[in-house]
């Protein structure tokens, strides 16, 4: 079973508490895989393969300055994952139902990681915020969203259940990058033409939780199911039960 290693919580972001307090160096192995954001909010991070990407605001991707600090990032490796291949899948949502469909598990946290060939992608990223910062859901508000079609590349990310909401995104939570890293961020749609996926439930998930003042001092928001799902998924989309 994999381990999946948790810096910061997702209601620290919802609550406004953007400042970098993890230091990126040796936060995470090579053969690891994560997500994350950047001090500030400032861009999307995709973390594979040994490198660690910065998805700007103005849609460049860069390799991230890892002397840098993560308010929020999560990463995993796999141990005895499964893998199976994926055709013609038209959305999000039903992509979120084949792979819940290949865990069975729901109940623990997942790790997952799709490289193929897509249809379509559109992901979004967040511009540098500035203090007083605002919180989360205002952010998003402006945050820049980006399609490409027929993009090669690797999607990767996490699923928690619903039980863990307030540390984390309830449902999958999904970052891409193409090939020729040119584009990429948070995932807010996705037409698959042909992937593999590899994914694995874990049975250990690892919470630190940022030493700052702001931290100590903050009265964190629990109740924020609506807000979370509101900022990380596509604002187009229909209004549905989650
Ligand atoms: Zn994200």
């Amino acid at each position: 079973m994999s381990r999946i290693r948790q810096y910061g919580t997702i209601n620290t972001l919802i609550g406004g508490l953007f400042d970098g307090t993890f230091e990126f160096d040796g936060l995470f192995e090579s053969d690891e895989i994560g997500l994350g954001a950047f001090h500030a909010l400032d861009g999307e991070m995709i973390f594979f393969d040994g490198t660690c990407y910065q998805v700007l605001a103005d849609g460049s991707v860069r390799v991230a300055d890892t002397k840098g600090r993560t308010p929020y990032a999560t990463f995993g490796s796999f141990k005895e994952p499964r893998t199976f291949d994926l055709e013609g899948i038209d959305g999000f949502d039903v992509l979120s139902g084949r792979l819940d469909a290949a865990l069975g598990d729901l109940n623990r946290p997942a790790l997952v990681r799709v490289d193929g060939r897509f249809s379509r992608l559109k992901t979004r990223s967040i511009h540098s915020q500035s203090k007083p910062y605002q919180g989360f859901t205002a952010v998003v508000k402006s945050q820049e969203i980006f399609e490409r079609s027929e993009v090669e590349g690797t999607i990767l990310g996490v699923r928690f259940p619903e039980y863990l909401q307030v540390l984390q995104v309830a449902g999958w939570h999904l970052h891409a990058l193409s090939s020729d890293a040119t584009f990429g961020g948070h995932l807010l749609e996705i037409q698959v033409d042909v992937a593999r996926v590899t994914i694995e439930s874990a049975d250990s998930f690892e919470v630190h939780l940022p030493d700052t003042e702001a931290f100590r001092e903050a009265i964190l928001p629990i109740d924020i199911h609506a807000e979370v799902q509101g900022a990380e998924r596509d604002p187009t989309r229909s209004n549905e039960s989650d």
